[in-house]
C-alpha cells in the first residue's frame, strides 16, 4: 500500500479497522512535525515493532501556554511527507486544529474535557514554566490513541517528564497500549537534536552546546564515584556558557519523580535553558 497522508479522523479510522480485522499490529509516532533524526529513530524502532506505522503531526494548539511559540513553530510538511515515505511510513494524520477540537477557538477546561497528569509530576521541571502543558500533551495524546487504536506507542527520552507522564497516564487510565521510549539522538558534538535548533544563529548553537557538555561532566563524575548532588549541580553550572539562562537544572528519581539529593542509578538529570530567545531542554539518566 502506498502511503496514507490523511487529515480527516474517519479516513484514518477506516484503514486502522481493516488492519485490526488482518490481525495486524499497529505503531503510533506522535510528533509535532518539522521531522529530523531524532523523530527518524522512533520511526524506524516502530517500524522494527509494530506491523503498521501510524505517523501523527500535529502541532497541538492546547499544549502552547499564550506566550510560547505556537504560531511560529515549524511547519514543513512536505519535507515531513518525504522523510514519513522514506521510512516505509504506513498513514501520516496530519489533522487541522478543528478536526481534532471543533470549531472551539477559545479551548480551555470550560468547553473541553481535558486529562490532568499528577500535580505533584506536573508541578516540577517543564511544568512549572509551562503550566497546562502537560494536561494539553495528555489529553491530545490520549486523543490520538483513541483515534489510531495502537498496539504501540513511540516517544523520546528526549522529553524525559512527557515521557514519564504517559507511562503514567496509561498505567492510571487501564489503556492497553505498550509504551516504547526510546534514547536521545544528537547531533555528532552532543547537541541534542530538536526542532528548536533551527531558532539559533551560529553563536547561538555554539553556547547551546555547553547544555550537553555540562550533562556530560556530571556522568563523568558520578562515574568516578561522586553523587552529592550540591557538588554535581556546581560542576555543572561552571561548565554552562555564561550567557545561558538557567531554567532549571535537577536531580529527580525516575521511579518516582521526586528530587533527590544524592545521584545513583536511575538518577534523571534534566536541564531546562535559554539560548537567546530559544528555550532548550536536555537530560540523562545515571
Ligand atoms: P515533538 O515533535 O518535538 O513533539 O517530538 C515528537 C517525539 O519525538 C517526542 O516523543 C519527542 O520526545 C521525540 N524526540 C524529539 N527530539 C528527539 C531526539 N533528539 N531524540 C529522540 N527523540 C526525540
Amino acid at each position: 500500500m502506498d502511503m496514507l497522508l490523511a487529515n480527516k479522523i474517519e479516513n484514518v479510522k477506516e484503514n486502522i479497522k481493516n488492519w485490526k480485522k488482518e490481525g495486524l499490529t499497529i505503531g503510533l509516532v506522535p510528533t509535532m512535525g518539522a521531522l529530523h533524526k531524532g523523530h527518524m529513530s522512533l520511526i524506524k524502532k516502530a517500524k522494527e515493532t509494530a506491523d503498521k506505522v501510524v505517523v501523527s503531526i500535529f502541532v497541538n494548539p492546547i499544549q502552547f501556554g499564550p506566550n510560547e511559540d505556537f504560531e511560529k513553530y515549524p511547519r514543513t510538511l512536505e519535507s515531513d511527507v518525504n522523510i514519513c515515505q522514506s521510512l516505509g511510513v504506513d498513514i501520516i494524520f496530519a489533522p487541522a486544529p478543528n478536526e481534532m477540537y471543533g470549531e472551539n477557538t477559545l479551548l480551555s477546561n470550560n468547553n473541553l474535557t481535558y486529562v490532568c497528569p499528577p500535580y505533584n509530576v506536573v508541578d516540577m521541571l517543564c511544568g512549572k514554566s509551562r503550566p497546562g502543558h502537560f494536561d494539553g500533551v495528555a489529553t491530545v495524546v490520549l486523543k490520538l490513541f483513541n483515534i489510531v487504536q495502537p498496539d504501540f506507542a513511540f516517544f523520546g527520552q528526549k522529553d524525559a517528564q512527557q515521557l514519564f507522564i504517559l507511562k503514567k497516564m496509561v498505567k492510571d487510565l487501564n489503556i492497553n497500549i505498550k509504551i516504547i521510549g526510546c534514547p536521545i539522538v544528537r547531533e555528532k558534538d552532543g547537541l541534542a537534536i530538536s526542532s528548536r535548533n533551527i531558532y539559533l544563529s551560529e553563536a547561538e548553537r555554539k553556547k547551546a552546546l555547553s547544555i550537553s557538555q555540562a550533562l556530560n561532566k556530571i556522568e563523568q563524575l558520578y562515574k568516578q564515584g561522586i553523587s552529592s548532588v550540591d557538588i554535581l549541580f556546581d560542576t555543572a553550572v561552571s561548565i554552562l556558557d555564561k550567557d545561558i539562562d538557567l531554567e532549571y537544572l535537577e536531580f529527580i528519581n525516575y521511579d518516582t519523580f521526586i528530587r533527590t539529593q544524592k545521584a545513583e542509578k536511575n538518577t534523571l538529570v534534566a536541564i531546562a535553558a535559554r539560548v537567546g530567545n530559544t528555550r532548550l531542554i536536555d537530560n540523562i539518566i545515571l
